[in-house]
């Protein structure tokens, strides 16, 4: 068994507790490994230790926090392939989509805001000859970034690389469901030359860690991503404590297929919106809403592609899909495919549990599914499931199509595919959704603005904006 630790004061240490959680290889169903299973105690130690590293992080100035952090992704990026093999490990994605997306995006995520705090400008407001503006923006100590499974250090290093850019020392806690990486990463800190305190990891629960951040009234910010549930929670406390919050949270996103797109190029990047990270990024598409004149095409030609799709050991080059994060989300998935069917559902592919052989006979693999003849209300088209099923639908009218787009509760991101620039801007402007990709998918400037509306969160990350969150504004007035 692996030993992890918590990176509290620049040590790596266990548990105040002394106690363990196993972690869980995705693909063979096994435990390899153990966390610390923290707790409210640690949660103060590392806030202490960040409070005390503070003022001279933020002293060390933009560049020489910038340095290390530089440091910082170019370690990350010459063990690149230790990154991509623990990413794969405990998450269950292919090792593949690890070594182009995940740890790339992470050594990205550190460079883009090491050097953005550069450019980070302040503005200033003249008032003719009375008096001038400018606004200071000041880092606020610590903050609290918690962080989901399904992206481990990706949405991990795109909390604290703004975070620490902007001066804040921070405490994290990655998922405990997949704490490799985040671990990984503590071992560079010192070799980057990270003061310690600056960068505290705590491992363990959400519901001790997570809430211990949380309600801790030395965080005065949390930034958090994962569902919609965890988020009022963490509202519900952090909010009368006047905490600055910015949370990502789910989604239902939809795919808007018109008949004048580019079919070919509509339908290789439908298939990916649907099962990259076997569904499991809060960006997929999981519900296709097709124009009726090409639904049987669409229908047809989908699930072909579908079923040609191959599950398999997250190991090996071959395989599209891995296994999902863990036995309890394969069962969540597989309840919401049962429901699907008591609503009346047709599956028109996938809709089960993958048994393999070997050593990854006990896996959590489930088959791509996609199902038809459901109307938008039913659980199945209102509920995030998280995991590879889509549905899909058919439309007669662009009126019809963005009031489908718009009729759940979660507005995180929406695909329009359509070759009428007019129509791209008019539904992009219709649709309640934070991100509108048009006739592409996963398209990321890290400068954009980056969140939901409605349930899918509050506030935006990305670029400016993430900076801006981990700075509070202070106008100084000078009169002329
Ligand atoms: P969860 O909400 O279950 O967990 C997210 C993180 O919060 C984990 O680290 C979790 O710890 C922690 N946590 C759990 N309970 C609490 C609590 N009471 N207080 C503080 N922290 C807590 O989400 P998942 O990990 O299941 O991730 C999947 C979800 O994330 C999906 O809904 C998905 O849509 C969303 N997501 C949103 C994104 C966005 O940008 N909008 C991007 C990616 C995912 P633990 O693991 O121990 O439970």
């Amino acid at each position: 068994m692996e030993t992890l630790l918590n990176l509290i004061d620049g040590e790596l240490r266990p548990a105040v507790s002394g106690a363990w959680l196993d972690v869980y290889a995705p693909a063979t169903g096994k435990a390899f490994g153990r966390i610390p299973d923290s707790d409210e105690r640690d949660v103060d130690l590392a806030v202490k230790a960040a409070q005390q590293a503070f003022p001279a992080w933020n002293a060390l100035g933009r560049e020489g926090r910038s340095k290390v952090m530089l440091r910082l992704a170019e370690l990350i990026e010459a063990d690149m392939d230790g990154f991509v093999e623990d990413e794969s490990r405990d998450n269950g994605k292919p090792l593949s989509l690890a070594r182009r997306v995940d740890i790339p995006r992470a050594v990205a995520n550190l460079r883009f805001f090491a050097t953005a705090i550069i450019h980070f400008p302040s503005e200033a407001h003249l008032m003719d000859d009375v008096a001038v503006n400018y606004t200071d923006r000041q880092p606020f100590g610590v903050a609290g970034c918690i962080s989901p499974w399904n992206l481990p250090l990706y949405l991990f290093t795109w909390k604290i690389a703004p975070a620490l850019a902007s001066g804040n020392c921070v405490v994290a806690k990655p998922s405990e469901v997949t704490p490799l990486t985040a671990y990984r990463m503590s071992a560079l800190c010192q070799a980057a030359g990270m003061p310690p305190g600056v960068l505290n990891i705590v491992h363990g629960l959400g519901p001790k860690v997570g809430a211990a951040i949380t309600s801790h009234p030395g965080v005065p910010a949390i930034s958090f991503t994962g569902g919609t549930r965890t988020g009022a929670e963490i509202a519900r406390v952090a909010a009368p404590m006047f905490k600055k919050l910015s949370l990502e949270l789910g989604g239902k996103n939809p795919v808007l297929v018109f008949a004048d797109c580019d079919f070919e190029e509509m339908l290789r990047t439908t298939v990916r919106s649907s099962f990259t990270n076997q569904g499991q990024i809060c960006l997929c598409g999981s519900r296709i809403l097709v124009e009726r004149s090409i639904f049987e095409r669409f229908r047809t030609a989908f699930v072909d592609r579908v079923k040609a799709l191959r599950v398999g050991d997250p190991r090996s080059p071959e395989s599209d899909l891995g296994a999902v994060v863990s036995e309890a989300h394969m069962q969540k998935v597989l309840e919401h495919i049962r429901i699907a069917r008591e609503e009346g559902a047709q599956v028109l592919c996938g809709g089960n549990r993958i048994m393999m052989e070997g050593p990854l006979k006990d896996g959590w693999f489930i088959a791509p599914t996609v199902i038809e003849g459901l109307g938008p209300q039913c659980r199945t088209n209102q509920e995030e499931i998280f995991g590879p099923v889509v549905t899909i639908q058919p439309f007669e009218t662009e009126t019809e199509a963005i009031a489908l787009a718009n009729a759940t509760p979660y507005g995180l991101a929406s695909v329009i595919w359509t070759r009428d620039v007019q129509r791209s801007h008019r539904v992009a402007r219709a649709l309640q959704a934070g991100i509108v990709w048009v006739n592409c998918w996963m398209v990321r400037d890290l400068r954009t603005p980056f969140g939901g509306v409605k349930q899918s969160g509050v506030g935006r990350e990305g670029g400016m904006d993430a900076l801006r969150f981990f700075t509070e504004a202070k106008n100084v007035c000078i009169k002329l």
